[in-house]
């Protein structure tokens, strides 16, 4: 149980990110919740999850694009034993016309938020003396697809980053590890699907057969109650000693 722990979810009012922080207010997980926004039905989301699971359950608006944000959001959550670095965005477009400005924010928000929210949670969870950081990586943190230059990027780059933070927090009772999912039928994805149906000249079907589950193996997307639960067992005592590596949850992607 994970009773007494608190989780912070960077981009947790939607999607993966809302799916993981469900899963630790059932293991007992009190949970901050994160976007950029800050409207009524973001604190109100909080608040639900907190009376379902009994656990204290707030909502911090912080953008992850910023790094004086990123920072201020475990300040404020005043606790963080658990970090999961969620938010991120995608755009789909060739590298000699990938808007620039794209690029920037995909970096900042993808890659460069968990190297701020880590810098801030390590002391804190030192000062607890346990901690764990899982970054919510991708397929796309392993291997590369075209048109997806700055995501592809920025989520080696997360790999990168959770090794060097497995390895300066090796020897304490705190681990880092990347959960690199495939595709998972989140709002993420779904943005994606007109932008792919256009380029691949495909309905929307053949594009989720053919060129979104093409490359899964299992020709199922993977559920956000799975990437909880994955997270969940990270947190876990049996995951002590599973620090610096990425674990997929891609229904064979990687394998191919
Ligand atoms: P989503 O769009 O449903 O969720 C993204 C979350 O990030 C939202 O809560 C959004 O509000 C938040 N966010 C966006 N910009 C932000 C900002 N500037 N500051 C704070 N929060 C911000 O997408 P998702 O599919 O749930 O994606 C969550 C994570 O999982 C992302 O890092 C994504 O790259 C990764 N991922 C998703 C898939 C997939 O198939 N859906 C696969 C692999 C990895």
């Amino acid at each position: 149980t994970l009773q007494g722990k608190t989780a912070v979810v960077t981009g947790s009012n939607s999607g993966i990110g809302l799916g993981v922080a469900r899963e630790l207010a059932r293991a007992g997980a009190n949970i901050v919740l994160n976007s950029f926004t800050d409207r009524d039905e973001d604190h109100a989301l909080a608040e639900a999850l907190g009376t379902e699971f009994g656990v204290t359950a707030r909502y911090i608006a912080a953008d992850m694009s910023k790094a004086a944000d990123c920072r201020a959001l475990i300040e404020k959550a005043g606790a963080c034993d658990i970090l999961v670095n969620n938010a991120g965005i995608q755009h789909v477009a060739p590298i000699d016309d990938f808007p620039v400005e794209k690029w920037d924010a995909i970096v900042a928000i993808n890659m460069s938020s968990a190297f701020h929210t880590t810098a801030a949670a390590l002391p804190v969870m030192r000062a607890a003396g346990w901690g764990r950081v899982v970054n919510i990586a991708s397929a796309h943190g392993l291997t590369a697809s075209p048109f997806k230059s700055a995501y592809v990027a920025a989520k080696h780059g997360v790999v990168g980053l959770t090794k060097v933070t497995a390895l300066e927090t090796a020897e304490e009772p705190i681990t880092a590890n990347a959960i690199c999912p495939g595709y998972v039928l989140t709002p993420l994805v779904e943005a994606q699907i007109p932008d792919t149906m256009e380029k691949y000249g495909m309905g929307r079907e053949e594009v989720i057969k053919k060129v979104m589950l093409e490359r899964q193996p299992s020709r199922e997307f993977a559920t956000v109650e799975q990437l909880g639960g994955t997270t969940v067992f990270l947190c876990s005592d049996a995951a002590a000693q599973i620090t610096g590596t990425t674990i997929s949850v891609d229904g064979g992607w990687t394998a191919l």
